[in-house]
């Protein structure tokens, strides 16, 4: 396993990383789950990622029994959860969701108590909340560093100017700004990473646990001929994300891409992961699987990574055809 760290910070993931939406509660048992994680600790995955909203709560609390049932040494992992969406569901009240103090304060008091941790290594804004003040989103993160709930805060899914305005309004107050933002990073969604927080990471640093790094499962393949029986796109609730990716167009990529990599004798999963942690700006990707046999696959990017040369990521380029468009004046 490789490490590496987390931004400017002296923390150091594993490149490959696992996490729980979706899957966890929804698709599979705390058995499933036990060996699952004991695997990827197994082999050198040190960041387990959860949120308060993965299958409302639950998805926190089967964690937490797995790592009490693992009894692993705390100081040997990072785990993290996130705040922002609330657990309640359909009938929330105003203050149990958003990035006030009050939901923040709330939400990794709960999270402690349901994966039965004393702290999170790391706390995400699950999104950007534009009806709290940024200095109130700074302090409140900054009074859980000082209670010792958390030991850095990061953000999710956020732009650029809102990573940077946390950074100003942090440093004017003497604070800590952000310390790692995950966003989605895969082959078909590429545009943040590669362009927008360019100059975050030359000018401040900023570590990243990139998410969907298969894009739900499309770049596997799986979904080239239908949609299996049991897959997330088969998943009811889970609509809004089929119509999305599961498109000819982007199918018709996958199909391409899955002859190079046949053509190199590689598995697609395997080099669309390793695809994404070619990027040096990219910390972690975190891993999502519901098989024991999907995660032994997704582990052999470990082995893919090395061989993606220069030439070989262009002609992946060439395949893909999303590399994003930069228009300079
Ligand atoms: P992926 O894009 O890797 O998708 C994982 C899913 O793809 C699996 O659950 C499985 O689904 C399928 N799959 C994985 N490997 C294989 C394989 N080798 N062969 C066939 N099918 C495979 O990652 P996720 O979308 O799960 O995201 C990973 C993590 O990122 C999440 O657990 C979560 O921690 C985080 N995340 C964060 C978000 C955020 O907003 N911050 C948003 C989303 C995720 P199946 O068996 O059902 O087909």
């Amino acid at each position: 396993m490789e490490y590496r760290r987390m931004g400017k910070t002296g923390l150091q993931l594993s490149v490959l990383s696992f996490g729980s939406w979706v899957t966890f509660a929804r698709q599979t048992t705390d058995h499933i789950n036990e060996r699952l994680m004991a695997r990827a600790y197994e082999a050198g995955v040190n960041f387990f990622d959860n949120a308060e909203v993965y299958s409302a709560g639950e998805s926190e609390e089967m964690m937490g029994r797995v790592l009490k049932s693992l009894q692993w040494d705390r100081s040997s992992y990072v785990l993290s959860s996130k705040a922002f969406f609330g657990w309640k569901g359909e009938g929330k009240k105003p203050n149990q969701h958003g990035l006030s103090r009050k939901h923040l304060m709330e939400a990794c008091e709960e999270a402690l108590q349901r994966m039965q941790v004393e702290y999170l290594d790391l706390f995400y804004c699950h999104r950007p909340d534009p009806n709290v003040p940024m200095e109130e989103i700074v302090r409140t993160m900054n009074v859980l560093i000082q209670q010792g709930k958390i030991f850095y805060w990061g953000t999710s899914e956020w732009t650029a100017a809102e990573i940077m305005e946390a950074h100003m309004v942090a440093k004017d107050l003497h604070l800590e700004g952000p310390a790692v933002e995950q966003p989605e990073y895969n082959l078909f969604n590429r545009r943040k990473i590669e362009v927008d927080y360019a100059p975050i990471f030359r000018n401040v640093g900023m570590g990243t646990t990139i998410w969907s790094p298969l894009a739900s499962g499309l770049l596997t393949g799986k979904y080239n001929q239908g949609i299996p029986e049991g897959s997330r796109m088969a998943l009811e609730g889970y609509e809004w994300l089929r119509d999305r990716a599961v498109v000819d167009e982007k199918l018709s990529r996958v199909a391409a891409l899955g002859e190079f990599a046949k053509e190199l004798g590689l598995s697609l999963p395997a080099l669309s992961i390793a695809w994404c942690i070619s990027n040096p700006n990219v910390t972690t990707a975190i891993l999502g699987a519901t098989k024991m046999e999907q995660l032994e696959e997704n582990l052999k990017a470990l082995d893919v990574l090395p061989l993606l040369s220069p030439e070989l990521l262009s002609q992946i380029d060439e395949i893909m055809g999303t590399k994003p468009v930069v228009l300079r004046n």
